[in-house]
């Protein structure tokens, strides 16, 4: 049955990708978006800032941005003396530090496509990881991300920071394999390796992958095999973990494997052990090793699917056609594994997901707001504000959910001299929202205004740039492949 519908998408997946190939053919593609270059020093007065470090409100701050830099706080008035200068009345209005979305994935064109996305929802900071090009060892893959932030760098291209331009995911352990990927990564720059091994990798083979790592000083992040003796392992070289569903079997009774299979994995909420997962947490976090739950393209993904819940209806006009499809595909495949007890079981195994983030979190564990946008219904941009909300339902405070996007995601990359809150000396990388954070979250979605590389995006020109967005998913064809491979991330 599954084969058979396989086909179908299939087919007819042929049929669109010609279809869009021969539109694609009549219409142009439009000019990327290019950032603003006008340098000007902004003066803000009297706005409420975040500190997201202490989880309070500074009230009525005037603030300086110079060059691309917080020049300036100050509760008095600052002179300024300049020529021309930008000033916005803060009052009544909360600044944050910009936000981060911290496991994402590109495709060809997400220059075009995804990147002004991120720009609109406040996220100026993001971490790759990996194109659907990383899947192979191939040079030519690196090319456009890397290019991509050069033009960024400049001025040139409007779109997020990628902090890691190219990952390689590693499926297969052998030793032919690993050795030439892990040369072939040392030669690019800011790289890192992406695992996803199968769950019948032995704790030997999974520190051996660690320890070739580090020697090729590539950091590592990724799934968990679930065969393998965590705390037993020295995890130096693991930055991060993935998904909720890493740990279903490290903090599970049971001992045999948790495969990515509803029969499988809906077993842990019934024998999850959370005296045996705190010293998971705590041992995670004496390694220093982040977690990136993705809730909402985790156990909530399969929630949503199997209730034929399909993202923000929304937002599907930003999505090109062949994501949408690919998306609604995958979606109505996922629904036929589900019956009433799945669903049912579906449910538990989210909520006890949830504990995970929590318990991380109580145990210092650097928690790490990521979407893993491109993933079926997960927008890029707009779905960040999902992931806080689900952070936020695990039990974590309004201060704790934001510094998930902000502080943590500085501190895990070490630059939080520069980026992650909102001080004197920082980047002016900044979200100008219309209320507190701090009191509701929903907050976080109410921009007034963004600043970016000490430029001012206005309203109407966040706006506009959504409306680029919309037009350039009419004008861009994707091939099918790419997306569908995204998937399996
Ligand atoms: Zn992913």
């Amino acid at each position: 049955m599954l084969l058979k519908a396989l086909k179908y998408v299939f087919i007819f997946s042929l049929v669109l990708i010609c279809a869009l190939l021969v539109f694609g053919a009549f219409t142009s593609i439009p000019a990327p978006l290019k950032q603003k270059s006008e340098n000007l020093p902004i003066y803000i007065s009297d706005i409420s800032i975040v500190d997201v470090l202490n989880g309070e409100i500074k009230h009525l701050r005037n603030v300086l941005i110079l060059n691309g830099e917080i020049a300036d706080i100050s509760p008095n008035p600052i002179t300024i003396n300049f020529p021309e200068s930008i000033t916005i009345n803060g009052k009544n209005k909360y600044l944050i530090p910009s936000l981060w979305d911290m496991h994402i994935h590109t495709i060809k064109r997400s220059d075009l496509l995804h990147y002004p996305l991120y720009i609109v929802n406040g996220i100026l900071n993001v971490r790759d990881l990996g194109n659907t090009c990383s899947w192979g060892v191939d040079q030519n893959c690196s090319a456009p991300n890397s290019e991509w932030q050069r033009l960024i760098e400049n001025k040139e291209l409007l779109g997020p920071k990628s902090w890691s331009k190219v990952s390689f995911h590693m499926e297969e352990l052998t030793e032919s394999d690993v050795k030439p990927t892990l040369n072939w990564l040392n030669n690019l720059n800011d790289s890192l390796l992406k695992l996803q091994l199968s769950h019948d990798t032995t704790s030997q083979q999974f520190q051996s992958v660690l320890v070739q790592a580090e020697k090729a000083a590539l950091p590592v992040v990724g799934h968990l095999p679930a065969n393998i003796n965590l705390t037993d392992l020295n995890l130096s070289n693991l930055k991060s973990i993935e998904h909720d569903r890493a740990f279903y079997a490290h903090c599970s009774e049971l001992e045999d494997v948790f495969e990515e299979r509803i029969s499988t994995m809906t077993r842990f909420a019934s024998s999850y052990n959370e005296t045996e997962c705190r010293s998971v947490m705590a041992f995670l976090h004496e390694e220093g090793v982040a977690y990136t739950p993705t809730h909402i393209a985790s156990s909530m993904q399969d929630v949503n699917l199997s209730n034929h819940l399909y993202g923000n209806a929304e937002h599907n006009k930003y999505i090109d056609h062949t994501t949408l499809t690919l998306w609604k595909a995958y979606a109505w495949l996922a629904e036929k594994g589900f019956d009433d007890k799945d669903k049912q079981d579906l449910i538990t195994l989210k909520n006890t997901s949830l504990q995970l983030s929590k318990l991380a979190q109580d145990n210092n564990v650097l928690l790490l707001a990521g979407t893993d946008a491109l993933d079926a219904f997960i927008y890029p941009g707009f779905s960040l504000y999902e992931e806080l909300q689900m952070l936020s339902k695990a039990g974590l405070s309004n201060s704790e959910v934001i510094r998930s996007a902000t502080i943590n995601p500085a501190r895990y990359f070490k630059v939080e001299e520069k980026w992650g809150s909102v001080a004197k000396g920082k980047k002016a990388d900044l979200v100008i929202l219309n209320g507190n954070p701090l009191i509701d979250l929903s907050a976080i979605q109410e921009i007034n205004s963004v600043i970016f590389n000490g430029e001012l995006y206005s309203q109407n020109e966040l706006n506009e740039m959504k409306l680029y967005v919309e037009n350039t998913t009419k004008t861009i064809s994707v091939t099918a492949k790419r997306v569908w491979e995204l998937f399996f991330n």
